[in-house]
């Protein structure tokens, strides 16, 4: 693993880093799913058919209650009253403590402010502005917390102007800032969290935002506005985060959201200020003028699974051709745009997403083959190429 450094030396090796986000700790629950469909020939879907019951966990020595939202064999998986997902094995009784009795509540802000203080320290301290509680070093004042709030906000407009059902969330989010990079890969290692050279992360399990106040501070915004769209997205309703969704949905948002024309007011309102030039950059040296089937070819493999995201050479151009879709539908087709955001936040919870499912849903949604659409989408970025 590549030393952490302050400033990633690559857009590569930063995109390559934002692997962690997302659903992880489920893939577990996604592969017994799949297993116990396969074994007992039921459908995945009978398996979560109990209604969530409230229970005790042990966490680190600190005694909790949270919502079971799923349970099967080895795993089950906790929603805590901070928002936090915890993945718990129901045999070990020193963790898992078993029914409490009650209805689930979410914290307030100020309890989540206290326990945060608790968590962090002296060093730290926690601001509060409308939808979150952002930790930071004692004394930066107001600009990380003006940041995240007014991404939230943008956020919020840009998908209720094109029709994404979006709701208020139930827990107020929280954003960490470390002093620097060394100490926010400490709370990485301390996560197991596996990731390097990243400027900032959001993290599906805490539900957190964790980023770093040193170093290349341009680059660092950038990265903070796609991990605060993923933060803004899973807090709204307009992905689940427990749901199987896929990953060209999740960070085709979170690349919309990265120039830095999409972090003021005006949500850039001159259209070109709107391109992801990394992204634009990425695809023209990989696709030229899109005049071969490969970009074809690629879009509908991220179509129907996530494996161009799973590693080099393919994980850059993964990145690419999902924030060209999403910049697509959400530039021209906003109804199809919005369409795929609420199909894919309605899908049941812990329902594996399967293959075909996929093709279908989308092929039906944009009225056509992605072949059809691929061809459509090449002629708009030959336009966006000059
Ligand atoms: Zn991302």
């Amino acid at each position: 693993m590549p030393e952490p450094t302050d400033q990633p030396s690559s857009s590569t090796e930063r995109v390559q880093a934002r692997r962690c986000c997302g659903s992880v700790s489920f893939r577990r629950v996604f592969q017994l799913l799949m297993f116990a469909a396969l074994v007992l020939v039921l459908p995945a879907m009978s398996l979560s058919a109990t209604p969530p019951a409230l229970i005790r966990f042990n966490l680190n020595g600190h005694l909790q209650t949270g919502l079971e939202l799923i349970r099967i064999g080895k795993e089950s998986v906790v929603i805590g009253r901070d928002g936090a997902l915890h993945s718990l094995d129901p045999r070990d009784s020193n963790e898992y403590l078993g029914r409490a009795k009650g209805e689930y509540e979410p914290l307030g802000g100020a309890e989540l402010a206290n326990r945060l203080r608790r968590e962090f320290g002296d060093r730290f301290e926690v601001v509060a502005t409308k939808h979150f509680l952002v930790v930071q070093p004692k004394g930066r004042g107001r600009k990380w917390p003006d940041l995240f709030e007014k991404s939230h906000q943008i956020f919020v407009r840009y998908m209720t102007q094109r029709g994404v059902h979006v709701r208020r969330g139930r827990f107020p989010m929280v954003a960490v800032v470390f002093p620097d990079s060394r100490s926010m890969y400490r709370e990485f290692a301390r996560l197991g969290l596996d990731v390097s050279r990243v400027a900032g992360i959001y993290s599906n399990n805490t539900n957190r935002v964790m980023t770093h106040d040193s170093g290349h501070i341009q680059m660092i915004v950038a990265t903070v506005r796609h991990e605060a769209a993923h933060q803004s997205g899973f807090n709204s309703g307009v992905h689940s985060r427990v749901n199987d969704t896929p990953r060209w949905v999740t960070e085709g948002i979170g690349q919309l959201f990265e120039p830095a024309a999409m972090g003021n007011v005006r949500a850039g309102s001159d259209s070109r200020s709107r391109i992801n030039r990394e992204s634009l950059h990425q695809l023209t040296k990989t696709y030229g003028r899109f005049d071969n089937t490969t970009f074809a070819r690629d879009l509908r493999r991220l179509v129907i699974d996530d494996r161009l995201f799973d590693g080099e050479p393919s994980i850059g151009n993964a990145y690419a051709i999902a924030w060209a879709m999403m910049f697509y539908l959400a530039e021209r087709e906003p109804q199809q745009f919005a369409s795929i955001l609420n199909h894919t936040a309605g899908r049941p919870a812990f329902k594996t997403y399967e293959r075909h499912e996929r093709i279908a849903d989308f092929e039906r949604i944009v009225g056509g083959s992605t072949a059809d659409f691929a061809k459509k989408l090449a002629a708009y970025l030959r336009h966006l190429q000059g």
